[in-house]
């Protein structure tokens, strides 16, 4: 007979980001079950910022061991639930993030910039089945996507992070090739930063205010449809050119079975502070693929976390690419879009949402 407990701090020197929203840091270590080598939900563990934070959720001490001990008598009724992270009082005194400007937005957006959007332009021209222009303008409104109309990112597409509250929180700068391939990544803010830094200029205040924001881009792509649409289902990607091409195939969410497209910016931004938005969807995954698919299993391992975080939201992940796809594709990240681009999107217009195939 083995003594000790069966969930433990890990040991070693691997780090987590703090739980708490207030710390976030790297400085956090997780309960291990003993028993079968994995990990418990994100949020047990003990932060080592000991006075800073102070964060510990000890799983001996909330419920979640006896939970797990009646679930495996099979005596668990099902109504137990985890605490609630605490949040330190300097939380109420931490200042908010500062957005930019509607004015700095609307820019972007001048219709005569269109004809210059090589992105917009290409969907029109240069993929295998181009699209209608009242379909693209539809999805261009409602995502608010924009053009850099001078300068060395001229022509390149303007992707808007908008939250629930209508705050614009960064505003991504791709740009595209004639066959629609990445050739350049900005942020709009950093493009406004160097035009007036090389003339010696002094920062708009905004900027200079937006500049001490630790994180950028904290909030997904499209988030602002959420609140337009309550209850539609959700499809989540990792760019905002997926998201787009996804509504470009499968309608705009004026149903209310359509799906709303969101990007989550970048692999590592699969995150409980960046989806909490997504409480109470039901979330179809598309991630990107990845060298044995990695990614896949990472984000799904995330999103089991996070459904039990957050009561009634529903992560649904579809292995077919992941089955499908050749290895060459898995080793360059390619992504639904990739395999979308391909197909007419006539043939996709009388078709069911994809989570109505893949949700059973
Ligand atoms: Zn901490």
């Amino acid at each position: 007979m083995r003594y000790g407990y069966r969930y433990i701090l890990e040991t070693g020197s691997k780090k987590h980001h703090c739980p708490n929203t207030d710390c976030g840091k790297k400085t956090f270590v997780r309960y291990i079950d003993t028993e079968t080598g994995d990990y418990l939900p994100e949020q047990y563990g003990r932060c080592d910022r000991e006075s800073k934070c102070g964060y510990h959720l000890n799983p001996y001490k909330d419920g979640y061991y006896q939970m797990i001990k009646e679930q495996e008598r099979g005596t668990f009724n099902g109504t137990w639930k985890s605490e609630p992270i605490p949040v330190r009082k300097k939380a109420e005194t931490r200042p908010k993030p500062d957005f930019i400007p509607v004015e700095v937005l609307k820019q972007t957006l001048e219709p005569d910039r269109y004809e210059l959007n090589v992105f917009i332009q290409n969907l029109f021209t240069k993929v295998p089945f181009p699209f209608e222009v009242s379909d693209v303008t539809k999805a261009v409104e409602l995502y608010k996507i924009g053009t850099i109309k001078a300068g060395y990112r001229k022509g390149a597409v303007t992707f808007p992070f908008i939250d629930l509250k209508s705050n614009i929180r960064a505003v991504q700068v791709k740009q595209f090739s004639k066959s629609n391939h990445t050739t350049g990544t900005d942020f709009l803010h950093s493009i406004i930063d160097k035009y007036h830094s090389k003339r010696y200029e002094p920062l708009p205040d905004w900027l200079e205010a937006y500049n001490k924001n630790e994180l950028k881009v904290s909030c997904l792509f499209g988030e602002h449809l959420l609140s337009k649409y309550p209850l539609n289902p959700v499809a989540l990607v990792e760019a905002p050119k997926t998201a787009i091409y996804g509504t470009l195939y499968f309608g705009l969410p004026e149903q209310p079975e359509n799906l709303i497209w969101l990007a989550v910016y970048n692999k590592s931004s699969f995150k409980f502070d960046k989806l909490k938005v997504l409480k109470g969807r039901t979330v179809l995954t598309f991630p990107d693929l990845s060298k044995e698919g990695q990614t896949f299993r990472e984000w799904k391992r995330k999103a089991e976390e996070i459904e039990r975080r957050l009561p009634g939201t529903k992560f649904t992940f579809s292995d077919l690419l992941e089955e499908l796809a050749p290895k060459e594709d898995k080793n360059e990240g390619k992504d639904i879009a990739d395999y979308l681009i391909r197909l007419d999107w006539r043939a996709f217009k009388d078709t069911p949402q994809p989570h109505q195939i893949i949700i059973r």
